[in-house]
């Protein structure tokens, strides 16, 4: 688990004691002077705003006793944001909720928060208010809005909870977004476009196609050394944009105020960041660089640092061993042996290929010849080992032997529901489209015209009981669907 060193803010500290002196002066003046602007005022003023918030002063807190400030349905919440409460980032945390899931929410301010709202590319937190699952956490202007799917009651007291688990994953790849940033911009001066702490694993994007193998080492052992000499992550505060120092900023958006933080590492890097941080690089553990993926003009960098890395590990490790017991070597050998099964595979699978082009074409004039001689319509063959190549080989002779006769020929596993194909030949087009409306249908399928009549894929599992259906049908021509023929594998 991670350290409990702290890390509080420099410059100034914002007492709880203030928000509850205050909030008793409140509630005098709604006993004797209930005027809805000055009560509405001093509830603001009331409010820790963001930048300040219990979370950012202290990240490592975990609980927090605040009082409700304000409740509103979330549909008709008075104060506007201009981003989603609900919308989750792509390659989000899966137990991050993406949508109200059908219950209704209410947006919450509360007079201060443990909870950090969505900022600086760091999701918001969850965990739980008043035994309530928080469903999202977010910034509108300075102030703190939090979503429940239940009300409060305004001027309640609640426990606030966070979800630690989260809450050290986002900050520990948060702080190392910070490091690895700055020693990219300072050793290989790619300055860092944008960055997403996303699952499984986070990038930064840097403006190169992409980084040599041995800057990477590089980087990555840079990173290291200062994660290793612990080196201190200092959190300042400032009360406005005109008092910010000179630091690495990635813009701050135009609703905010202040106050404002900026998040350093000594001698390395001082950046404007509202997120929240480790107080030291050694509670990283460790970073990881991982793959690179291009994107236009521009790379994107993978990490992972903290927990994750751990976890991530042991899976890899975890997989290795289920591996090397199913082949039956040594962890050094599996490269070797997996690139040879794979080749070997190839191979088989070429020559399957080959096999059954040539068991195609010796059985498409029996299949023909029992078309022909079949008294019913329409005629359905099906193989279980076909492909479509084999479908089109068998389609083909039967639009030249029996053209007149409606044809329906299958291939796939009958227990799958993915691997079904199938082809509709004969008669005349306006037949066939009548028929494969009918009866795609009935095997879960989809297709359209091809040039011997119809093609598609449907669900086999479906195909015996779509043949009952199509076989009692008083429509049907002759007594019954035809039997499946002794090369069917149904
Ligand atoms: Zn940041």
């Amino acid at each position: 688990m991670i350290s409990q060193n702290r890390g509080r803010t420099k410059f100034y500290q914002y007492h709880s004691n203030t928000t509850n002196l205050l909030f008793v002066l409140v509630r005098y003046l709604r006993r004797n002077f209930p005027t809805p602007r000055i009560l509405c005022f001093l509830l603001v003023m009331t409010s820790a705003p963001v930048g300040m918030l219990a979370c950012q002063r202290d990240s490592f807190l975990r609980q927090l006793k605040a009082k409700v400030l304000s409740c509103v349905p979330a549909a008709s919440a008075a104060v506007s944001s201009g981003k989603s409460s609900t919308a989750a980032p792509a390659h989000a945390d899966p137990n991050t909720p993406s949508s109200s899931q059908g219950t209704s929410l209410y947006e919450i301010t509360f007079s201060d928060s443990v909870l950090f709202p969505e900022g600086g590319g760091q999701p918001w937190d969850l965990g739980t208010i008043a035994g309530h699952s928080v469903h999202s956490v977010v910034r509108k202007g300075d102030t703190c809005v939090v979503s429940l799917p239940a009300p409060l009651t305004v001027g309640d007291d609640v426990e606030m909870t966070v979800d630690w688990d989260r809450r050290v994953d986002h900050m520990t790849h948060h702080s190392a977004q910070h490091v690895l940033t700055a020693v990219v911009e300072s050793e290989l001066k790619l300055p860092t476009e944008c960055w997403s702490l996303t699952h499984p694993y986070c990038f930064i994007q840097v403006p190169a196609a992409s980084i040599p193998a041995a800057d990477v080492t590089r980087v990555e052992q840079l990173c290291n050394r200062l994660i290793a000499d612990g080196v201190p992550v200092v959190c300042e505060t400032y009360p406005s944009r005109s008092d910010l120092p000179a630091a690495r900023s990635r813009g701050i958006p135009a609703d905010v105020t202040g106050p404002l933080r900026v998040i350093s590492i000594p001698n390395l890097d001082s950046c404007t960041c509202c997120g929240t941080h480790v107080s030291n690089l050694a509670q990283l553990h460790a970073i990881k660089l991982l793959h690179q993926e291009a994107k236009g003009n521009t790379c994107r960098l993978y990490f992972v640092t903290g927990p994750r890395l751990l976890s991530a590990f042991g899976a890899t490790y975890d997989r290795e061993k289920q591996l090397v017991k199913a082949l039956g070597i040594h962890a050094q050998g599996i490269l070797g042996v997996v690139e040879r099964k794979g080749t070997q595979l190839a191979e088989s699978e070429k020559w399957s290929k080959k096999l059954l082009a040539e068991v195609a074409k010796l059985t498409a004039p029996q299949i023909a010849a029992n078309a022909a001689a079949c008294a019913v319509s329409p005629f359905f063959f099906h193989r279980e080992d076909a492909d479509m190549d084999f479908l089109g080989v068998v389609a083909a002779e039967l639009a030249g032997k029996c053209p007149a006769k409606l044809c329906v020929v299958a291939a796939g596993s009958l227990k799958e529901p993915d691997s079904g194909m199938l082809m509709i030949v004969g008669e005349s087009p306006a037949a066939v489209t009548a028929f494969a409306d009918r009866f795609m249908p009935l095997v879960g399928g989809k297709g359209g015209p091809s040039k011997l009549g119809f093609r598609g894929k449907c669900d086999m599992r479906k195909w015996k009981a779509a043949l009952k259906t199509i076989a009692t049908a008083t429509d049907t021509v002759g007594a019954a669907a035809a039997p499946l023929p002794a090369s069917s594998t149904s």
